[in-house]
């Protein structure tokens, strides 16, 4: 089922990222994570693309690996950085093939070994060019990634706001965003998209603060403010991971429990394929 009826029907629930095993090991593990999850009657899942598109292959693997359960609504990533015309529609005319309807339009990111990487000369640029593209290839529901506190390589929100209205303009039928951990980055995102008359639903993207040094590192590649206070708590539990983890999990109960209060009332989870602290968070929200 498209993802865009399922959120017009459902204005409640979670949808739930994994990203794609390496070994066979990893794959019989995110089987287990995905019945577990399954039981929380999710909105989606979805499966990252590597960096470069390097998990091109694992991608389909682990997507058609969860597709056995008839019941699942999935969505794969796709990014366009270092692959042409030909590769994306294969892959796309494929997922038709497949009976996959839902696709994460994604421009990627420049490749760590080539600085000074120049998008606007591959074919296909940009992520709106990408969600242009897919919708030339068939009837699919295209999400796009949205930024709280604007894209990394992006001077200004205003500029933002003018590249990702051209991405819901190119089709776009729902947004997720990029990780926050302060929630009125959230809050002015959505006034900002209203205020564009940018209409289509908007799902939180939400990473479990579990483990700082990961999430600093993401935070770095992402332009994402981890507030002080809870970096500093973090930090004092470096060598207590387990209370760390309690700590940041939550923290993550606390930030949705929040939202939850301004009436957000739908979720997309970042599980880094990790089932227990997302049913804890569930069962603490539920
Ligand atoms: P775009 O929307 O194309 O924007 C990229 C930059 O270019 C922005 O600074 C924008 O302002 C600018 N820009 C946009 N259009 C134009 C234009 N026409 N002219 C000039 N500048 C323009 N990465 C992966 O590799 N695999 C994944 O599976 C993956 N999943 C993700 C899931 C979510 C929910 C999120 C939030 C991100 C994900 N990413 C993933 C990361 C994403 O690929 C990066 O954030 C990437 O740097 C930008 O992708 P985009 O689709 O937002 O790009």
């Amino acid at each position: 089922m498209k993802i865009s009826e399922i959120l017009t029907k459902r204005k409640k629930g979670f949808a739930f990222e994994f990203f794609p095993p390496r070994t066979r090991k990893g794959l019989v593990s995110l089987n287990s994570t995905a019945k577990i999850l399954k039981r929380c009657d999710p909105l989606y899942m979805s499966m990252t693309y590597g960096a470069g598109g390097k998990t091109r292959e694992t991608t389909r693997e682990a997507i058609y690996m969860l597709k056995k359960d008839k019941d699942l609504t999935l969505m794969p990533h796709l990014t366009s950085v270092g692959a042409g015309k030909d590769d994306l529609k294969l892959i796309i005319e494929e997922y038709a093939r497949e009976g996959i309807v839902n696709i994460m339009a994604l421009r990627g990111d420049p490749p760590l070994d080539e600085a000074g990487f120049d998008f606007s000369c591959q074919e296909i640029s940009y992520a709106c060019d990408l969600v242009k593209f897919i919708k030339e290839q068939g009837d699919f529901c295209v999400g796009v990634a949205v930024y709280p506190e604007g894209h990394i390589e992006c001077s200004n929100l205003d500029k933002d706001m003018y590249y990702t209205r051209k991405k819901i303009d190119a089709g776009a039928d729902f947004a997720v965003t990029q990780m926050f951990f302060d929630n009125r980055y959230f809050y002015s995102l959505l006034q900002r998209m209203k205020k564009n008359n940018i209409e289509i639903p908007v799902v939180p993207g939400i990473l479990p603060l579990t483990n700082i040094d990961k999430v600093k590192q993401f935070s770095s590649l992402s332009r994402t403010t981890i507030p002080k206070e809870i970096e500093k708590e973090l930090n004092s539990l470096r060598n207590y991971p387990r209370e760390m983890e309690k700590t940041g999990v939550e923290f993550t109960i606390r930030q949705c429990r929040d939202l939850l209060n301004n009436g957000v009332t739908r979720f997309h989870f970042f599980t880094l394929n990790k089932p227990k602290v997302i049913t804890t968070i569930l069962e603490a929200l539920t």
